[in-house]
């Protein structure tokens, strides 16, 4: 067996892998310095191909945006990020506001929750600790 061979197209797996890991580390600064695993973290899912899929639906929705410029600049209080359920995340535009529900929610539901920036620098978004 050719063992040089057949490692090639794992290999090349590995790059495509790391390739969108790393574009996504140069589009996001604010996420430059994480690791692949906490990228995941990052965008709530929980592989390369649920990652792969997630950007895909945010590149369809930034393309239709971009047509639609003059309808969207109407609707800046939303983003595009999901939740672990695939649903819209609540956007925060005020950080201020994202921390006041934070304490509400820990008051209420003694839940803790904490903030961090919107990918698309829209605003915050809170996720449970
Ligand atoms: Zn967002």
């Amino acid at each position: 067996m050719n063992l040089k061979k057949s490692l090639k197209p794992i290999k090349k797996k590995i790059q495509n892998k790391d390739k969108l890991y790393n574009t996504i580390r140069r589009v996001y600064t604010h996420l430059s310095e994480l690791s692949n695993d906490e990228i995941l973290d990052y965008y709530h899912v929980a592989s390369l191909k649920e990652l792969e899929q997630h950007i895909e639906h945010i590149k369809t929705v930034l393309k239709l945006q971009i047509e639609n410029y003059e309808e969207e600049l109407e609707q800046v209080d939303a983003c595009f990020c999901l939740d672990s359920y695939g649903d819209f995340k609540y956007l925060y535009l005020q950080k201020k506001e994202a921390e006041e529900q934070i304490k509400f929610t820990l008051k209420t539901k003694r839940i803790k929750l904490a903030l961090y920036p919107c990918p698309f620098h829209c605003g915050w978004h809170l996720t449970k600790i």
